[in-house]
């Protein structure tokens, strides 16, 4: 049982990825770390719920390899224990079921493209590995796509396979170089998938911080964050007050206002209305087995509808005896209010079409009817100037999370790369400090 001090070099808000990412960091140079975490666990967005006896990640979880979140692992140490899915996606169009080529074979005997289409594809496929996403400029990945791609129904699948492995359902906001560098992730064959889910990564983390000395309290909500010339004071929700010299925030960018006193002051209210928040409604299932084990295509996605369909359990274990298969379906949801029931029913049906049947089968479900799959995206109008990771109008105050993405970062990169950028820019300034000292 750890004994909270009163004074931290350092204290970071919240307990998911990102916190954790950025005081392992921090704990290694030498810093006192605390890192306080407002729900008994922690793992925040990566949490991956048991039931009946299956690890579900909240909604479809695919760690993209090949990234600056993989680099940040490798630096900490954490190797994935899981494995790349083979390259089994159908595209849905009109209520018929297409399987995507994949290679020359395929490609030749697919339904979805005309004879030009296909030539188009497999000239597009070649093309797309070619790409020097750093050359691209600042444009959108509509321009982009419209200006590279001629076949309408090769762009519909590229846009539907962007917004599947980057959540982000606006091509005319997108970054063109971070959406194509995804794209070719993607291509790649760089998705990979958890075994257990993502809370396997979320206890390595956990593990490493406690070794590298990070006083962690969970149910311990941060009420109030001050600044002050001699550092920041923080106030738990419980009344303990706690002093710190840095402070790392690692929630979202509303609650980041919330936090800290005098935040209309400072570039966190920018921050948080230029972000674009997006949301799903997630129908996650377990299933006592797949009911059309033929034709299970391990991803899914429809051209016509923000939504699809993804199947880990095809190669990583998501149940004790490795039984169960775990099956997420998606619909990201626009900015108007959504109507939660026919979201769940939407689902459903989306689900009889790829897998009829299923329902016999369904032995536990976990519906999310909006969550926030992600805070912000790389935006074209962001014009190259990312939030964080100082805050400048306020010394010793850092940010990290999905709101803090720099170019080329997507998702859980994001996460990594913001987490490890707050915890470098401290380090340095710890090092200034005391040199001036
Ligand atoms: C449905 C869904 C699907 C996703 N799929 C993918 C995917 O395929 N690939 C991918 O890379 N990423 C994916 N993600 C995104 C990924 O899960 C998140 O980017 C990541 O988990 C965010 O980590 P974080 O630490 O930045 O934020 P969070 O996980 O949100 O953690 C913030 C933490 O701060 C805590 N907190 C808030 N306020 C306070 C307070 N006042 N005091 C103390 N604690 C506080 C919260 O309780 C929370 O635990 C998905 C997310 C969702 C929801």
């Amino acid at each position: 049982m750890n004994v909270l001090k009163t004074t931290y070099d350092v204290v970071i808000i919240g307990g998911g990825l990102s916190g954790l990412t950025a005081s392992i960091y921090l704990a290694k140079a030498g810093l006192s770390v605390l890192l306080a975490e407002k729900s008994t666990e922690l793992g925040g967005r990566a949490l991956t719920m048991k039931k009946n006896g299956a690890y579900l990640n909240l909604g479809v979880h695919a760690f993209y390899q090949d990234g600056k979140g993989e680099e940040v692992l490798r630096e900490l140490g954490v190797e994935l224990r899981g494995a790349n899915p083979p390259a089994s996606v159908a595209a849905i169009w009109n209520n018929n079921i297409y399987s995507l080529p994949t290679g020359p074979i395929q490609l030749l005997t697919s339904r979805l493209f005309s004879l030009t289409g296909k030539v188009g594809l497999a000239k597009f496929m070649y093309k797309l590995g070619k790409i020097d996403t750093s050359k691209l400029g600042r444009i959108s990945f509509r321009e982009w796509a419209e200006r590279e791609i001629t076949d309408p129904m090769i762009r519909h699948v590229v846009y539907a396979i962007s917004r599947t492995n980057t959540f982000v359902p606006h091509p005319e906001l997108h970054l063109a170089s971070t959406a194509v560098r995804q794209l070719q992730r993607t291509f790649g064959g760089k998705a990979f998938y958890m075994d257990r889910g993502w809370s396997s990564l979320v206890n390595d983390l956990k593990q490493r911080a406690e070794r590298a000395g990070v006083t962690i309290m969970t149910s311990h909500s941060v009420g109030e964050i001050s600044s002050s010339e001699d550092g920041f004071q923080l106030r738990l929700a419980n009344g303990d007050s706690i002093s710190a010299s840095y402070v790392i925030i690692a929630t979202g960018p509303a609650d980041a206002c919330k936090l800290v006193k005098g935040a209309a002051q400072t570039s966190l209210v920018h921050w948080k209305e230029e972000a674009h928040t997006i949301k799903a409604a997630c129908l996650d299932l377990v299933l006592s087995r797949l009911p059309q084990s033929t034709s299970s295509f391990v991803a899914g996605f429809w051209l016509d509808a923000p939504i699809f369909y993804n199947n880990p359990t095809s190669v990583a274990t998501h149940s004790e005896d490795g039984d169960l298969t775990v099956i997420h379906m998606v619909k990201l949801l626009g900015k108007n209010p959504s109507n939660p029931k026919e979201d769940e029913r939407q689902l459903e049906q989306a689900l009889d079409l790829i897998q009829p049947g299923w329902r016999k089968e369904e032995k536990a479900r976990q519906f999310l009817p909006r969550i926030t799959v992600s805070n912000d995206f790389c935006s074209i109008d962001k014009k190259g100037i990312y939030p964080g990771p100082e805050v400048p109008e306020m010394k010793g105050l850092y940010v990290a999370g999905d709101w803090t993405g720099h170019e080329g970062e997507v998702l859980v990169d994001t996460v990594l790369a913001s987490a490890r950028r707050a915890a470098l820019a401290i380090i340095n300034q710890h090092a200034n400090n005391k040199g001036a000292g």
